[in-house]
């Protein structure tokens, strides 16, 4: 059978495509290369594996809901996923619990302290947020399974079906976690006295370490984003990552909580809800249009990426992404894919 008239159709589809996302490509190529001369901050060293990283990686990725990728960078560059874990497993109690269960054991206030704060809310002993370690700890204590190996299981099921394949936990970040997790130690201690987390916290703890040691790349925290974009179905595998019921929790959170203690500058700079970890990723989500992944790990004082936070500022400002953007009357990231 002569199929050479599919075979044409197919390569002007390719080609259509890829000039569509032509411009958006040139556009990122060039805020990698302005923000790739800015050489402040300084990679993570508290965790001895996070100081092996490569100053100079950096990449953007952009996946909208209909599945479109932009990319840029070392966007296949590995590393583990860190906080930015914390909204995902904050979605999973959800699912197991429900939000009231879940509200009891952990608050969704922003704190204005460090990400490793020991300080719990005074009057209900519960940590501040999903998003703090202490919060996060709580979190992970809510990931149910009958047994250890299960949680695990669920958690790395859940990490890829947002991802879209199979995601794996690093080893040796894992040790390196557990071996210096001393401040996580006492967080969950404390919350044992109060009640705040059972009496399984050595396993949370491991379960804990093993969720920030999960390796991710860019481009798959876009495709994260894109999820929660999405209403939380996977845009390539069209498989439901989160109840869609449960994606206003997570992106509120991440639009107050998300951004360690710069939380409040970057919802009023910015105003996309976000969540970054410590190896120099960070997810965002423009709701119901895309998600973006950065990765740089040069840090600010406060644990952010700082090529990442400058990049999302300018491209917030660019496109008018922040939510509470009003009558912005410049070209859209929408316009800058569907250009010919
Ligand atoms: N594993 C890290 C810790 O608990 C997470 C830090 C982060 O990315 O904020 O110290």
């Amino acid at each position: 059978m002569d199929n050479s008239a599919n075979i044409s159709d197919l390569q002007s589809l390719i080609t259509k495509m890829k000039s569509a996302v032509a411009p958006l490509r040139d556009i990122l190529n060039g805020l990698h290369a302005k923000y790739s001369a800015v050489q402040e901050g300084a990679v993570a060293t508290y965790i001895p594996e996070l100081a092996k990283a490569d100053p100079n990686w950096f990449a953007i990725s952009i996946v909208s809901v209909d599945g479109q990728v932009v990319e840029v960078g070392n966007h296949q560059q590995l590393f583990s996923i860190q906080s930015v874990s914390k909204p995902f497993v904050f979605g999973m109690a959800l699912e197991d619990h429900g939000r009231e269960h879940v509200l009891t054991k952990v608050s969704v206030e922003p704190t204005g302290e460090a990400f490793n704060s020991i300080v719990l809310d005074e009057r209900s002993n519960r940590p501040f947020n999903p998003l703090v370690n202490s919060g996060a700890i709580a979190t992970a204590d809510l990931v149910e399974g009958r047994d250890f190996p299960q949680r695990v299981t669920r958690l790395l099921e859940m990490f890829s079906r947002f991802a879209g394949r199979s995601v794996h936990i690093d080893n040796t970040v894992f040790l390196s976690e557990r071996a210096t997790g001393h401040r996580n130690r006492a967080m969950a201690h404390l919350m044992l006295n109060f009640g705040m987390v059972r009496d399984r916290v050595e396993e949370t703890l491991e379960l804990y370490f093993q969720q920030c040691s999960v390796l991710v790349n860019c481009h798959d925290l876009a495709v994260m984003g894109a999820t929660l974009a999405n209403g939380g179905v996977n845009p390539f595998t069209k498989e439901r990552a989160l109840k869609a019921e449960y994606v206003k929790d997570l992106l509120s959170i991440m639009l107050s909580c998300g951004m360690y203690d710069y939380a409040g500058e970057w919802a009023y700079r910015v105003g996309i809800p976000a969540k970054s970890g410590v190896s120099g990723g960070i997810v965002a989500v423009v709701p119901g249009k895309f998600g973006i992944g950065i990765f740089s790990p040069l840090l600010d004082p406060r644990g952010n990426s700082v090529r990442g936070v400058r990049v999302c500022q300018e491209l917030s400002q660019r496109f008018g992404l922040h939510a509470f953007e009003a009558g912005f009357t410049g070209r859209t990231l929408q316009d800058e894919l569907a250009r010919k």
